[in-house]
């Protein structure tokens, strides 16, 4: 047994696999079986991305392997002539269309696509190359500019000299070459693009391509590094089409799931001197790797009346497409198509659908939709699959050429069973399969996280892919869990998990980095103004912000903030507790977007709500006693100050016993300059006496609930999580509103499901309608950060706030979010 490896090798890509519940350590590999370190086989229908055509431990492969070394052939010995490698070349020539005679041995298949590229380019002195859309030829720097341009984002400048068309359509390349055909050295093409999300053109595509470069003297190079070696049924995919490529690039399973090999086959036209002389690598031509090649080609072809793997390909290819097509019918809200040829299938995912969820909208936007699928497979079924590199929601089906019916069948069952569940209840699903609702008596892991171990680092995730927005202005807001309630209002799908499983899941989500978890619709002003919006989700319960503290969270919070502006976001809203763990937005800002806290619509729209109420309870502010908790926060105390404005007969400032007096106090001798009655305590019980209480304390618990409120006292709360608590909202003779909500212009208008915090349709957070708001205006400048807001800032917000429609929420439009969703779904 192998010793579980310490992953130094590349600890980002293990946490997002672990993440996804996607960590095996494989230990044993027989044929298509792979066995983990527990014990656990699992049916490999990935086959390390076709790289194992022949199986796991192959004896023809141990064989060959077995008898070179056996008989001392020297593996490497470059310059001079490796006799099994011209053997393979020979053997290459004999099977590959055209019998192409000049071969080029590399050790991977982005070698032999380099060397592709130089020899075109020495042949014709050309030096432009044209490639598809959605293409991949691999991640060296040369193939990468032919690899679509996705996988290339921070690696640039890549080779120049790359123009790309579009894949399948011989219109637009006979319109390109008829264009400029002069300066273009080669076309390069993958007969099926594999990567790509198993795209396959449509017929007569490769044949046209092929009149059209001979025509124009292009040189047509094919890549069939993904396809080639029976994956698609024919030995090479090109074959279907009866196309002969001019060069043939041919990998993966060539090196019979040992060797890293790869060839780059010549015909004799394209060849070239300068390039012969030019190229060379240390590994090429290796005698052992290319005996066992000799022995793949050997297994493909058949020997005597056995078939060959090609010929089963084609075989096991009808019965696991048929089976794929099948579940494509059946699961049409799971399964949107399945393709492919021979046994090279894509099982393309309908996009995990955000209006089920914020969890799935952040999988699904985050690019992990598709390994959390592969992870229910797996974990459901035993079977691997594994998405493409270069599509979001496809799984790849590539199990090696030797499996067999029943294990097609077995894998088509497994990937049934994945795709009833996720037709069902993906979420809890998706939550249940990686692990995330571990079994309480076993792991408590929201008990682990309450401990005070350092926060986890975040897996490291991709930005995830948008579409270019129109005319509009984009807005971005950051959101979080405010308490665990949260999950069943905003992941209707979790409302049957127990506490344990709830606590349990919300430690797990914690471990996410910042990600889009929602795109929102175009929100039109009466002033023409038009602006679309991202929320953005930092997967945290606000209680544990608090406890990863300031130091850990502000870069955390900047992450998310750089996120926002890579998507595009011309303002950037604090929600929650991004807004105090960021110093109210003051440790984000000069990031390249505008910063709003949303605290001055926050605290000027709870102050009119509040002032509402008590004129409609005959209570003028002028005659109230009115306390202010949480007055040293930035909405507390922009509230004391637009309370103050008004004279009331007293302003209780009410801070937190556990901080510095000296702001509370600063604040009041300002207020108190202005002639108006105040008195600072940290008393929080000096409420009692208050007709009117405002608050808006960071205390992520219901301090009101404990406080000696006088009957008829009116509450307006403007805290999240609540301070008004069960306590508080269940005595008959005090009135509470929820302040801080606006009404939308849009009625209907939702944030994703139960709305955020469980608000009704059309009505949002002051914080959220502020970032909106200033997307529709246009403001360049950070709005509302810091401590202290200036009074103007509240009025400046309100104002915005009516140009666009938008308008303080009636107290009393609002019932409190938090009950778990009706419904749920299956275990
Ligand atoms: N070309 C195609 C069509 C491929 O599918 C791949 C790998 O998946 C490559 C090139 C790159 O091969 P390698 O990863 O061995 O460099």
């Amino acid at each position: 047994m192998l010793e579980t490896p310490l992953a130094l090798n590349n600890p980002e890509l293990r946490r997002l696999m672990r993440l996804c519940k996607l960590e095996h350590t494989f230990v044993h590999g027989d044929g298509v079986w792979l066995t983990d370190e527990d014990g656990r086989r699992y049916l490999d229908a990935y086959a390390q991305y076709g790289a194992v055509a022949l199986g796991h431990a192959a004896p023809e492969v141990a064989a060959a392997v077995r008898a070179a070394l056996d008989a001392r052939v020297p593996a490497m010995v470059q310059p001079y002539l490796a006799a099994e490698a011209e053997a393979l070349g020979e053997a290459l020539a004999a099977v590959a269309p055209g019998h192409p005679r000049r071969c080029v041995f590399a050790s991977s298949g982005a070698e032999a696509v380099e060397a592709a590229l130089k020899l075109v380019r020495a042949r014709t002195g050309r030096s432009l190359v044209l490639a598809a859309t959605g293409a991949y030829h691999g991640k060296t720097l040369g193939a990468l500019a032919l690899t679509g341009r996705e996988h290339a984002e921070g690696f640039g400048p890549l080779v120049p000299g790359v123009d790309h068309v579009p894949f399948g359509d011989a219109d637009a390349l006979e319109a390109r070459l008829a264009r400029a055909p002069g300066p273009i050295a080669a076309l390069f093409l993958e007969p099926i693009q594999g990567e790509g999300g198993v795209i396959v053109p449509p017929p007569g595509y490769l044949a046209r391509a092929r009149e059209l470069c001979s025509r124009h003297g292009v040189a047509l190079v094919l890549d069939e590094i993904q396809t080639g070696l029976g994956r698609t049924g024919r030995l090479f995919a090109c074959e279907h089409e009866g196309v002969t490529p001019d060069v043939l690039l041919i990998g993966k399973g060539l090196g019979g799931g040992l060797f890293p090999l790869a060839a780059c086959l010549v015909a004799d036209d394209w060849w070239d001197e300068r390039f012969a002389l030019g190229h060379s690598s240390t590994f090429a031509n290796n005698n052992v790797a290319a005996a066992v090649g000799g022995a793949v080609l050997r297994a493909l072809a058949g020997e005597g009346n056995t078939p060959g793997l090609v010929a089963r390909a084609a075989a096991r290819g009808e019965r696991l497409g048929a089976g794929l097509r099948r579940l494509a019918a059946r699961y049409p809200r799971v399964v949107a198509d399945a393709r492919g040829r021979g046994l090279l299938w894509a099982l393309q995912l309908r996009p995990a659908d955000e209006a089920q969820g914020l969890l799935l909208g952040y999988l699904q936007h985050q690019g992990l939709y598709a390994y959390a699928a592969a992870a229910v497979l797996a974990e459901q079924s035993s079977v691997l699959a594994l998405p493409t590199l270069g599509s979001d929601n496809v799984l790849r089906i590539a199990p090696p050429l030797v499996v067999s019916d029943e294990e097609i069948d077995l894998i088509v069952d497994g990937i049934e069973s994945m795709c009833g569940k996720l037709a069902r209840n993906p979420c809890e699903t998706i939550v249940r399969n990686m692990g995330w609702l571990r079994d309480p008596d076993q792991h408590d892991a929201g008990a682990e996280a309450r401990t005070n171990r350092p926060p986890p680092t975040p897996a490291p995730m991709p930005a995830p892919r948008m579409g270019a927005r129109g005319e509009h202005r984009r807005w971005a807001f950051l959101v979080h869990y405010t308490r665990p309630e949260d999950v069943w209002v905003t992941e209707p799908g979790l409302a049957r998990l127990s506490d344990a499983e709830l606590a349990s899941y919300c430690a797990h989500v914690g471990e996410l980095p910042a990600g889009l978890c929602l795109r929102t619709a175009v929100l039109r002003s009466p002033t023409g103004a038009e602006a679309d919006g991202l929320i953005i989700a930092l997967p945290l319960l606000a209680e544990e912000m608090m406890r990863r503290g300031r130091r850990a969270m502000a870069p955390a919070i900047a992450r998310a903030v750089d996120l926002a502006i890579g998507l595009g976001a011309d303002v950037v809203g604090l929600g929650g507790f991004t807004a105090p763990l960021s110093g109210r937005g003051a440790a984000v800002t000069g990031r390249g977007a505008p910063i709003t806290t949303g605290n001055a619509l926050t605290a000027a729209a709870a102050f009119e709500a509040a002032r509402a109420e008590a004129s409609a309870r005959g209570l003028a502010i002028t005659d109230a006693r009115v306390a202010v908790l949480g007055a040293r926060g930035s909405v507390g105390a922009l509230m004391a100050r637009l309370v103050a404005r008004e004279r009331p007969r007293q302003l209780v400032l009410v801070g937190s016993p556990h901080g510095d007096p000296a702001p509370l106090a600063a604040l009041a001798r300002d207020l108190a300059a202005l002639g108006v009655n105040v008195a600072a305590t940290a008393d929080a019980t000096q409420v009692a006496g208050c007709e009117l209480v405002l608050s808006a304390t960071g205390a992520a618990r219901p301090v009101l609930d404990a406080l000696p409120l006088a009957a008829g006292t009116i509450v307006c709360d403007v805290a999240r999580p609540h301070d008004a608590g069960p306590v508080v909202r269940g005595r008959a003779d005090l009135t509470v509103i929820d302040g801080g909500l606006i009404a939308l212009p849009d009625r209907l208008l939702t944030f994703g499901p139960g709305n955020l915090q469980g608000l009704p349709p059309g009505i949002a957070l002051a914080c959220l309608s502020e970032t909106i708001l200033h997307a529709l205006e246009g403001t360049r400048a950070d709005f509302g950060v810091g401590d202290d807001v200036p009074v103007e800032h509240a009025d400046r917000a309100l104002a915005i706030c009516r140009r666009h429609g938008f308008q303080v929420a009636p107290p009393g439009a609002v019932r409190l979010g938090g009950e778990r969703a009706q419904g749920g779904g299956a275990r």
